[in-house]
Formats: structure tokens, sequence, C-alpha cells
């Protein structure tokens, strides 16, 4: 979710600015440049990564892992017009139990836990 903070970035070699990692290379996708020639590109899509809310979705506006998710991968989700149509929930979604049997086990493995776990 670093993407979505206001001042992270992530820069090329020759300084082109991303928002996200799934991006860099693609310099039409670039928001601006850290030499400074390219102030304000893309801007419209620089607002659409320091704006979402994963609230703005019906979907995860009423899921119980939104807590734990919260809206999953923002790329994925705002720009699906790329090509980009994996789905962006969480694991946990759908196998919630066995992630914390095993979250729990490893635990008790290391002595964490004093409970045992079935
Ligand atoms: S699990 Fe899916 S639907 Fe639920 S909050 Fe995360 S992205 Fe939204």
């Amino acid at each position: 979710m670093w993407a979505v903070k206001p001042n992270s970035f992530v820069i090329d070699p020759e300084g082109y600015m991303y928002k996200c990692w799934h991006e860099v290379g693609i310099k039409t996708l670039a928001i601006g440049n850290i030499k400074g020639n390219e102030k304000n590109k893309n801007f419209d899509r620089y607002l659409k990564w320091n704006t979402f809310n994963p609230l703005n979705y019906e979907e995860c506006k009423n899921c119980k892992f939104l807590p734990l998710c919260m809206g999953g991968c923002p790329d994925k989700t705002l720009f699906k017009y790329r090509g980009i149509n994996e789905e962006s929930c969480t694991m946990y979604k759908y196998n919630l139990e066995e992630m914390l049997k095993m979250h729990l086990k490893a635990k008790l493995k290391k002595g964490f836990l004093p409970i045992p776990v079935k």
C-alpha cells in the first residue's frame, strides 16, 4: 500500500517517477521526473493513486476482510483498463481458517503460545 502514500515513489534509472513498481519502465505511466523537466505529468493518475479509498468500491465496502486487506492492491483496482484484471482480494478471504491454523502452529512451535492448537 505504499503506492497510495502521497510522497512515495519508485524512481527508475532515468529519473522517471512512478507510484508503483508494477509501472516502472512504462514511461507513459510515469507521474514525473526527478530532473524536473516533466512536472505534473499524468497528474490525474497521481491524484487517483493518492485518493484511493476502498470504501468507494461496493465489494470492499461490504467485505468483512476490509480491515485486514484495505482494498488489496490499488494498482489492480484502479487501473483494470491496463489489462490487469486480477482480483485484488487478500488470500485470507479464501483460506482464513487454514492460514490462522498455520500461523498459530508456527507460533506454538517457537514457544510463543501457551495454548494448544488443534
Ligand atoms: S478482500 Fe477483496 S473485496 Fe474484500 S476488502 Fe479486500 S479487495 Fe475488497
